[in-house]
């Protein structure tokens, strides 16, 4: 992702800045300069880039002058970073709260945005979103336009297990949206999504069949879908959009490509609308959540700690039981290799490691190093080797496969380890490895106070 460069390029620019000896005007100005380069070459628009140098400029000299000499150096660091910071996140934000689906209501949503851009396969990646936080979800598809948009939504919504309505006889689109937004509504579904058809332009057709649909099916909110590929040009798009359907959303596709993804998060603030979700990827959980600060503080590898606790509460809310029973155990300091086992599988199923490490804070970015499939890979062998652990052993707390000195302490291995190493197909040392990587994240797990202590450990651990 073409952004994950923007993110280095910022985060080494702030990072040099702990270099500096002093901070002054010139220090100010360098920093600037590379920031505001790092903007620009990912697509950001020159005025808004150019608006967001002189206002970290004017706050930062301004901050200095009353504080006089009396502000020590690192403060006049924090200074800097807190603007550049405040800042990049005023560059993504519009100051706008978008809608939020309320439980029992009927929220209807409804996706406009140009063919192509990826409308359909985000009305499902909504759907998704919105079933596992404990919605009744379901897909209404009013796009008669483009031939196989039905059987495009019948699909994924049946992969998904969403409910979906549609037609292959009715041509009316506004007719389908109102019957399938009517039905729905009959069997209380919460999060109705209304897919409608787009265009390869912006048409006036287009609009007047949106606005005509709007009236009919009265969305408590409209998403536009944007293509990030489209670089700037989603400015323009966006405005045409905004003058007829007058959406309260936005939500950017493709960014796992090679778009640079700035043209359009920071074009879409010429409309004033919150970006709600970015998508990353074909699958149907490649849907992030957008939040200006939090978005930024990722960028610049600070962590996100919010969408960390989201997915944990995912995780919880499909086996409550099961986590609370783990959480338990962490904080009593009982948790078994077959625990841990099941939260490595846990952490595969949340996505890719390199999504889920740099939501973890202070994680220093070479931790991140490695492809996503070399973080699986190494998860799958730590399941390959519990894997050829035995009932007895996977519920014990490792011990077994040591054998201790007078003083507890661990002095050899037992002929576990090899049975287990050959069993795997791996190494005694990879065995060893893991079991020493089990005790380390148990204790930590201890320390942390149990909850999400084992996450951070695992995440030490990769
Ligand atoms: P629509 O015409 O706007 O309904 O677009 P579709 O939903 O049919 O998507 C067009 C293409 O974009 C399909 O091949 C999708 O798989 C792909 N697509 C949609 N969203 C994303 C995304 O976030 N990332 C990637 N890589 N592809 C996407």
């Amino acid at each position: 992702m073409v952004l994950a460069d923007l993110g280095r390029r910022l985060n080494a620019a702030l990072s040099s800045l702990n270099r500096a000896p002093v901070v002054d005007e010139v220090v100010l100005d360098a920093l600037l300069k590379e920031v505001c380069a790092a903007l620009l070459e990912s697509d950001v628009n020159v005025k808004l880039v150019s608006q967001l140098r002189q206002k970290v400029k004017t706050k930062v000299k301004a901050t200095f002058e009353t504080s006089g000499d009396k502000l020590k150096e690192a403060n006049r660091k924090n200074v800097v970073q807190k603007a550049i910071f405040d800042e990049l996140v005023h560059l993504v934000d519009p100051g706008v709260e978008p809608y939020k689906p309320k439980k029992g209501h009927p929220n209807v949503i409804m996706a406009v945005g140009l063919q192509g851009n990826g409308k359909t396969t985000t009305c499902t990646k909504l759907a998704v979103h919105y079933q596992k936080r404990g919605f009744k979800s379901c897909i209404v598809c009013a796009d008669t336009f483009r031939a196989g948009a039905f059987d495009q939504t019948r699909q994924s919504a049946t992969k998904a297990k969403v409910a979906y309505f549609g037609s292959y006889t009715e041509t009316d689109p506004v007719a389908i949206a109102a019957q399938g937004v009517a039905k729905f509504k009959k069997e209380k579904f919460e999060v109705i999504i209304v897919d409608t058809s787009g265009r390869h332009k912006q048409e006036s057709e287009l609009f007047e069949e949106m606005v005509q649909i709007g009236h009919a099916v009265q969305p408590d909110m409209t998403v536009l879908v944007l293509d990030a590929s489209i670089g700037q040009a989603a400015e323009a798009q966006s405005r045409a959009f905004k003058d007829s359907a007058n959406f309260g959303a936005i939500i950017v596709t493709k960014m796992d490509g090679h778009a640079k993804g700035g043209g359009a998060i920071s074009a879409v603030a010429a409309t004033q609308t919150p970006i709600i979700f970015l998508g990353t990827g074909e699958h149907l959980t490649d849907l992030d959540r957008f939040a200006p600060q939090p978005f930024i503080s990722k960028l610049l590898g600070f962590g996100d700690v919010q969408g960390l606790m989201e997915h944990m509460q995912d995780l919880a809310t499909q086996n409550p039981d099961r986590q609370k029973e783990i959480t338990k155990k962490l904080e009593e300091g009982k948790l078994s290799i077959r625990d841990w086992r099941e939260q490595i599988q846990n952490v595969m199923n949340l996505g890719p490691i390199s999504k889920i490490a740099s939501m973890i804070p202070g994680l220093p970015q070479e931790m991140l190093a490695g492809s996503d499939e070399e973080g699986a890979v190494r998860m799958k062998r730590m399941i390959y080797i519990t894997d050829s652990m035995t009932s007895a052993e996977l519920d014990s707390d490792g011990s077994c496969f040591m054998e201790f000195a007078k003083d507890g302490k661990p002095t050899a291995l037992t002929w576990r380890v090899t049975r287990v190493a050959r069993g795997s197909g791996t190494s005694v040392r990879e065995v060893e490895e893991l079991l020493c990587q089990y005790r380390m994240m148990a204790n930590m797990a201890k320390q942390a106070g149990g909850k999400n202590g084992w996450m951070q450990a695992m995440q030490k651990m990769q």
